[in-house]
């Protein structure tokens, strides 16, 4: 598969492409993404969808931590293709489930998750290999232990700032033959896009993979200060809950 960073031609493409597939039935997936379902984001499904039409996305995977309910907002909504997934954080680090029919609890094994990915014909993606930036990667040996039962390694990702991580998880997937996927990992809508990968048009998990191994993977990395709006987000979200818990009216007592 063939990394291109988008051209000023592109960029144009991006302003003013629909929602509708692209000519020839190829699709602009952005194959990693969050809503206000994660708890280190506010983007509401209404966001997500506008901000992929803006920028001519024709599918979305929508891939929240540990939840599966955003995924179903934005399914529900949106005018273009969605797949229903889950970064789901394992005993090891994420694992991401494509595909997804029901949620899939955290903190099992790499082995209990992938197994429960399999078990609803979903596909296992590895996201963020190999980032050494990133603590939530999922362990060096764990993805040499589960090399069978990966689908797809996630080869870009917009917020991986070290192409060096960026070119070993794509030697990764090379050398164990494995389906190369991209995504914006957006959690904040002026980031889907970033990273995304062309591909024709599926209707099945199976196609869908058959489809990513001839598609082309578009990307550029987006700013580090994403990563601090992030975790002011987590630390906004879980001070509001606070506040919420100081405020709520007390039963009254005897
Ligand atoms: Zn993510």
């Amino acid at each position: 598969m063939n990394e291109v960073s988008p051209s000023p031609a592109h960029l144009e493409a991006r302003a003013t492409s629909s929602g509708s597939p692209r000519p020839g039935g190829r699709l602009r997936a952005d194959l990693h993404s969050h809503t206000r379902w994660s708890a280190d984001c506010l983007t509401s499904a209404e966001v997500v969808i506008e901000s992929c039409l803006r920028r001519g996305i024709t599918c979305l995977a929508v891939t929240d931590h540990n939840q599966i309910g955003g995924a179903w907002e934005v399914a529900a909504q949106a005018p273009f293709k969605v797949i229903v997934g889950e970064e789901v954080k394992t005993r090891e680090g994420e694992i991401i489930g494509l595909f997804l029919k029901e949620l899939i609890p955290p903190r099992l094994t790499p082995e209990e998750t992938t197994a429960r990915i399999r078990e609803q014909g979903g596909l296992v993606v590895i996201p963020h290999p190999f980032d050494r930036l990133r603590r939530s990667r999922l362990q060096a040996k764990a993805i040499e232990r589960l090399v069978d039962q990966i689908d797809v390694i996630e080869v870009y990702n917009a917020r991986i700032h070290l192409g060096a991580d960026r070119r070993r998880a794509a030697a990764f997937a090379q050398a164990h033959h494995l389906a190369e996927s991209a995504g914006s990992d957006a959690h904040t809508p002026f980031e889907f896009a970033g990273a995304y990968v062309e591909m024709p048009d599926f209707d099945s998990p199976a196609e869908f993979l058959a489809a990513l191994r001839v598609g082309t993977i578009h990307g550029r990395p987006v700013t580090p200060l994403v990563h601090f709006i992030t975790k002011y987000m987590k630390y906004r979200k879980k001070y509001l809950k606070y506040l919420q818990r100081l405020t709520r009216p007390r039963a009254p007592v005897g």
